[in-house]
């Protein structure tokens, strides 16, 4: 199947799809997509939920844990990866991933299969780098819940576009886990496509990420929504009690999900004696805490 490319809206009347082509690229709202797929959400509050998943390229941050560090650049030509299973072997095929909300929105109907209309959780990268292409694609995926995955380092985007999700799933990242964040190299080439990034920066040190933490905090205060804390061996203890501190002074009503780190190149997994420090300092706050690793990862789906 052809993919439509940004501004390119299929089944419509020739004059109105003109007119959609026109105001999507003044409006620049089509997205680098990096794939498509159906499996279980492995993480979080809606653990075990059957959702469809759409990662979005770029993330300005650099976290030694990453388990994508394929979605980090984002640039035109790349390409998508539309999946239509959960396992990892499933039938899959490339598409060209700049792409418009309708056609994404298009791509989540295919992977659900004419079976019924699931949870689309946008996750990345970092979703919240591409705030037109949120805008008309929640819209366009409605009556369907839509949940985000963000990194926290964006807390003015999220307050714009808060009101679009029905769940977010927030990291409190540790800055000792983190390299120095990285700004989108093909911000010129990704503006004349028609995908235009967010121009908040992220933050770049201890300071600036707990300010980001705690005001995306008090933005998901009261909402339907979840911390989670990747935990590395060599993860601050101080850093985690510190967001363990916010979380509990802004936004105690949501649950913490202390994730052990799967095991990476440059992150190990941490010990028991590093979780069960964080979990009964969690309980001494009050907080709902669960430890749980990435379970697809253990399942061995996507
Ligand atoms: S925020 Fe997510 S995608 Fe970005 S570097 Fe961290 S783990 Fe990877």
């Amino acid at each position: 199947m052809r993919a439509h490319r940004p501004g390119d809206v299929p089944c419509r009347s020739t004059e109105s799809a003109a007119t959609d082509a026109r105001v999507s690229r003044a409006t620049s709202t089509a997205a680098p997509v990096l794939e498509v797929f159906r499996s279980i959400q492995g993480e979080g509050r809606y653990l075990g939920e059957p959702q469809v998943f759409v990662r979005t390229r770029g993330c300005p941050l650099r976290c030694r844990y990453c388990d994508t560090p394929h979605s980090w650049v984002a640039r035109p030509e790349q390409n998508a990866r539309i999946a239509q299973g959960s396992a990892l072997a499933a039938p899959e095929r490339e598409e060209p991933g700049l792409a418009s909300p309708f056609q994404v929105a298009l791509w989540v109907a295919e992977v659900e299969d004419r079976g019924p209309k699931l949870t689309v959780s946008w996750t990345g990268g970092e979703p919240l780098a591409w705030p037109n292409f949120g805008r008309e694609f929640a819209r366009l995926v409605a009556p369907r819940r839509l949940h985000l995955e963000t990194g926290g380092g964006h807390p003015r985007t999220l307050a714009e576009l808060l009101g679009l999700f029905h769940h977010v799933s927030l990291d409190l990242k540790l800055p000792g886990d983190l390299d120095a964040p990285v700004e989108l190299a093909a911000r010129a080439a990704l503006l004349e496509a028609g995908a235009e990034p967010s121009a908040e920066p992220a933050p770049h040190d201890a300071r600036t990420w707990r300010a980001a933490r705690r005001d995306c905090l008090d933005l998901l205060s009261g909402r339907d929504a979840c911390a989670k804390l990747v935990v590395t061996a060599t993860s601050s203890e101080r850093e985690a009690f510190e967001a363990i501190d916010d979380l509990a002074e802004i936004a105690p009503d949501l649950p913490l999900f202390v994730q052990p780190s799967s095991p990476m190149p440059r992150a190990a997994a941490p010990t028991l004696a590093q979780l069960r420090a964080l979990w009964e300092y969690a309980l001494e706050h009050d907080l709902a805490v669960r430890v749980v690793p990435q379970v697809h990862r253990l399942l061995d789906l996507r």
